[in-house]
């Protein structure tokens, strides 16, 4: 089974940092830590378009809808460690929607696996575009990175935004503004 080879590989890096891998504390560690790599990579075991197909409803709304602050917890694909934060999507509808409460699942898909914080941005655009052929899809996601914090380099507080615009929030730069004036919590005029 994977994750004893996972657990035996991490044994060995314990080794390699100079640890005691049969000392009190750390004797359960490579079980733990391979169970939750697993975990926290589940998004490679998953399938984006079954999670979005169960959550596609139809509708003639054309407005633009917005959900805010969706958790993201994701690992940086150069260090191995977590980055996190929130991101918000907009999408403007043609004659099918998503549930809501999907929203965060989607995100997961893509969060749960090595990535940069630029493509899990892209990756959830494309996705909810693809899933209900949307006129337009604006993803942004603003995230701390372990990576940087931890290590002490660059700004240790900074907040990396990237967003990704895709159909009439790329095309059309009403709808863009409109967008980003809605996520700044200003309504749009
Ligand atoms: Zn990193």
């Amino acid at each position: 089974m994977a994750e004893d080879k996972i657990a035996s590989l991490i044994r060995e890096l314990l080794v390699e940092l100079g640890e005691n891998p049969e000392r009190e504390g750390l004797r359960r560690t490579p079980e733990r830590v391979a169970q939750s790599l697993r975990f926290l990579t589940s998004g490679y075991r998953s399938d984006p378009k079954a999670v979005i197909n169960s959550a596609v409803f139809s509708s003639h709304a054309n407005n633009m809808i917005i959900i805010r602050d969706i958790e993201v917890y994701s690992l940086c694909e150069h260090h191995m460690l977590p980055f996190y934060g929130r991101c918000h999507i907009g999408y403007i509808a043609r004659s099918r929607v998503l549930g809501v409460s999907k929203m965060a699942r989607i995100v997961e898909c893509f969060a749960r696996q090595l990535q940069i914080q630029e493509r899990l941005t892209a990756q959830i655009a494309r996705a909810i575009r693809d899933a209900i052929d949307a006129e337009g899809v604006g993803v942004v996601a603003e995230c701390r990175h372990l990576c940087m914090m931890m290590r002490g380099v660059e700004k240790q507080n900074s907040i990396m935004t990237t967003s990704s615009v895709l159909g009439s929030f790329h095309d059309d730069l009403a709808t863009r503004s409109e967008f980003m004036q809605l996520l700044a919590g200003r309504t749009a005029t």
